[in-house]
């Protein structure tokens, strides 16, 4: 395709929110430099319609890193044995989010690996406390894969988001990623029960993980663009020295921010972070991401002692850091690029909320 036919899909995709499973790969696949440029611009002037200026933080608390799946990308698989391994009590997740409040986070993410000890009850216990403490926060899960009561539970007792990558829409890929015991089929029967229970619900896939095609991406923006989540995490693979993919190469922060960019065209009011893998690959990935359209990012609130043992990958960044110096220096880099952190809960936009200021649009809803 000549590049003038690129920026032409761009425009496609900004009208009708969605492509062809053709054009979706030949977009992903033949992009040039100046072909992003032009994509990250128009992802800018839509997330700016809708908020504005805003980044939103979550509070990111793994509170256990024993995990019961064997995910072969994930160095916290049941069968790494070289994990020193940790959950955290309930005390001090609460802990957790009180130094997260003082900081001034009004939403917290709980994510851990699939860990037994971590019953259905456990959970609707912290978080109820958390609900009870925090009637302004947002509550997120991150806990993967549980039956349709047990979702249900946590909703009952206050949890609002939840988040579950579904990793990648095709099912042979998904095969290659994922022990048999873990299916696709069953990774979309959670996202839809999340999604009718009443959840905010988050999904989003790795870049570049093995085995991955321009034709699976494309296939993952035709679901994302299907089952139209409220939030969208991506970030690029990176190998565990400790995994099966110890020697597989990592994702590339172009074509993350890339996606970052299509998905923001895709979703125009979806809630996309700037993850911490996107930071580890370049030590301003997060900040190109808000370049490209995202609007989030969750700084760490786990207790320093932790951070190092929940190692998804390797070289994970802000690890050896307080709560506090985190926040402010995410804080900082957001203000550089010309974006304002916002205290408040970090909904989703909505039409309804869109009102027109002097020049500009921006949303009113805390
Ligand atoms: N157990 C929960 C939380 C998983 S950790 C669940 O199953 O949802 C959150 C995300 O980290 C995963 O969904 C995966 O997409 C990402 N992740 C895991 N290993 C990774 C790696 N090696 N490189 C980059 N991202 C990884």
């Amino acid at each position: 395709m000549k590049p003038t036919d690129i920026k032409s899909l761009i425009d496609v995709l900004e009208t009708q929110r969605n492509l062809s499973k053709a054009d979706w790969v030949t977009l992903i696949r033949d992009h040039t430099p100046q072909d992003a440029t032009y994509l990250f611009e128009r992802a800018r002037a839509i997330r700016k319609l809708y908020y504005g200026d805003a980044v939103y933080l979550r509070g990111l608390i793994e509170f256990t890193n024993y995990c019961r799946n064997d995910c072969y990308y994930c160095g916290i698989r049941g069968s790494n044995r070289k994990v020193s391994r940790y959950r955290l009590s309930e005390e001090q997740i609460l802990q957790c989010c009180e130094t997260g409040y003082q900081l001034g986070f009004r939403s917290f993410v709980l994510q851990g690996g699939e860990d037994p000890f971590f019953t259905e009850e456990r959970i609707v216990s912290i978080v109820r406390s958390i609900r009870k403490n925090y009637p302004d926060c947002a509550i997120t899960l991150s806990i993967g894969e549980k039956p349709f009561e047990s979702y249900l539970a946590y909703y009952q007792a206050g949890a609002d988001r939840y988040l579950l990558r579904h990793e990648t829409a095709n099912e042979e890929h998904y095969g290659k990623l994922h022990p048999s015991s873990l299916t696709l089929k069953n990774r979309k029967r959670c996202l839809q029960d999340l999604a009718s229970i009443g959840y905010q619900v988050g999904t989003g896939f790795m870049v570049g993980s093995p085995y991955q095609t321009p034709e699976n991406l494309a296939e993952d923006m035709l679901f994302i663009a299907d089952l139209h989540p409220q939030m969208v995490g991506i970030g690029p693979f990176i190998p565990h020295c400790e995994t099966p993919f110890a020697n597989e190469n990592s994702g590339t922060m172009d074509l993350t921010v890339f996606m970052i960019g299509v998905l923001r065209l895709t979703l125009p009011m979806s809630l996309i972070p700037a993850t911490t893998a996107l930071g580890t690959i370049h030590s301003f990935g997060r900040e190109y991401g808000l370049l490209a359209g995202a609007n989030v990012v969750m700084p760490n609130l786990s207790p320093v002692e932790v951070r190092k043992k929940y190692a998804l990958y390797d070289n994970k960044i802000c690890t050896g850091e307080e709560a506090a110096e985190c926040r402010h220096c995410i804080e900082k880099r957001i203000n550089r690029i010309g974006y304002k952190v916002v205290v408040n809960r970090g909904d989703p936009a909505s039409s309804q909320f869109l009102v027109q200021g002097t020049g500009t649009t921006f949303c009113t809803k805390s």
